[in-house]
């Protein structure tokens, strides 16, 4: 991996994807995130990196997937070897508010990052075009959902509920045909829930977290009963690596943890964990704060991955156990919010 354009860069999991690749002894190459700054986006969760590789070996471009003169440019300038696609709409929920955002970006911008990779991989000779990848980063959402039994495998019917999903399953299909119509060497990951620092405090995990330490209600859809399956997002990064330095040209490879857990269950966890590391001195227990509010419209009750194949044909396998994982998280954003010192 020489030159990396890795999109969506200054959000939850692709800044610890730069953090991980630049951990790497293995790793001597240049990254330019691309990246809109929405909402979501932090640079200062690159503040480090660009300490010590900004204009050498980090570039930050600020620039929207859906704007093909940008990303045009952009491959021009840089010659990418690796284009790692995190760039997205992310949060279910917005979707339902402003689904047209999410077609925008996860379906469009993905189209124009596929044109201009298309066009570079073209102009390139013999030996760049066998190394040159694409990496579509999508999730287990794109699936639908799961009853009590099962899991989802590579070939499970796409049966998105979601905008969300329904915009990330369009987006994996193009970037299929990309490499079928065209011959573009694309991989696809679908990867289970990610936890983690850096995380926009918008999903369950970080959420909770932060209600905790403000005394807040915390709002768990429905009856607390639907499942998902946690992964801490550096075993993701880990993944990703070996998908793009070893996965099969063309091939969707799905990433989870095996460690389900009903959202009940997970919150009643991180209550726990945060009772010892930042006890209240207002409740007893944060479970107290715990307030059941009227489920989403689309909320799939249970997501759950079979990583076989990953960790058969490439080795991989989740590192993090998930108690030390969940407690560092939740360390790491009591330190962030300044409310452990
Ligand atoms: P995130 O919302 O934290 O970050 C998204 C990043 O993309 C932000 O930095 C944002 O500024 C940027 N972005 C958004 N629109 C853009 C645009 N038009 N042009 C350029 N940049 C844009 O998302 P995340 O949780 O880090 O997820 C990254 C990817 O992984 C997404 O594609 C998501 O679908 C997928 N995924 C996430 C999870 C998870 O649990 N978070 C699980 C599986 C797959």
């Amino acid at each position: 991996m020489k030159t990396l354009i890795v999109t969506g860069g200054a959000g939850f999991i692709g800044s610890n994807f730069i953090h991980h690749l630049f951990s790497k002894q293995s790793f001597s190459g240049k990254v330019i995130n691309l990246d809109k700054l929405t909402y979501a986006g932090n640079l200062n969760n690159l503040t480090a990196i660009e300490n010590q590789f900004g204009g050498n070996r980090y570039f930050f471009e600020h620039a929207d997937i859906c704007d093909n003169s940008r990303v045009s440019e952009i491959f021009n300038k840089y010659k990418p070897d690796i284009i790692v696609n995190f760039a997205a709409e992310s949060h279910v929920d917005r979707s339902i508010d402003s689904p047209m955002d999410f077609i925008n970006t996860n379906i469009t911008g993905t189209a124009i990052l596929l044109q201009n990779a298309l066009h570079h991989y073209r102009s390139l000779d013999k030996d760049s075009k066998n190394q040159f990848r694409f990496l579509h980063v999508s999730t287990d959402e794109v699936y639908g959902s799961l009853g009590d039994e099962g899991l989802f495998e590579e070939t499970t019917s796409y049966d998105p509920n979601s905008p969300y999903s329904a915009s990330k399953a369009s987006s994996d299909h193009l970037v299929r045909a990309w490499y079928r119509t065209f011959g573009l060497p694309v991989l696809i990951t679908n990867c289970s829930n990610n936890y983690g620092p850096y995380q926009f405090p918008e999903k369950l995990i970080p959420l909770m977290i932060t209600k905790c330490l403000n005394h807040r209600p915390l709002p768990v859809y429905g009856n607390g009963l639907n499942v998902r399956d946690w992964l801490h997002v550096d075993d993701h990064c880990e993944a990703i690596v070996l998908v793009i330095t070893k996965g099969k040209v063309g091939e969707t490879y799905n990433i989870g943890g095996r460690n389900e857990i009903r959202n009940i269950d997970l919150v009643n966890k991180i209550c726990r964990i945060t009772d010892t590391l930042k006890p209240s001195d207002r409740v007893e227990s944060y479970t107290e704060l715990i307030t059941f509010v009227q489920d989403r419209p689309c909320n799939d009750s249970r997501y759950a991955i079979d990583s076989t194949k990953i960790e058969l044909e490439l080795g991989w396998k989740p590192a993090v156990h998930f108690e030390d994982g969940l407690h560092k998280t939740i360390e790491w954003y009591a330190l962030y919010s300044g409310r452990l010192s």
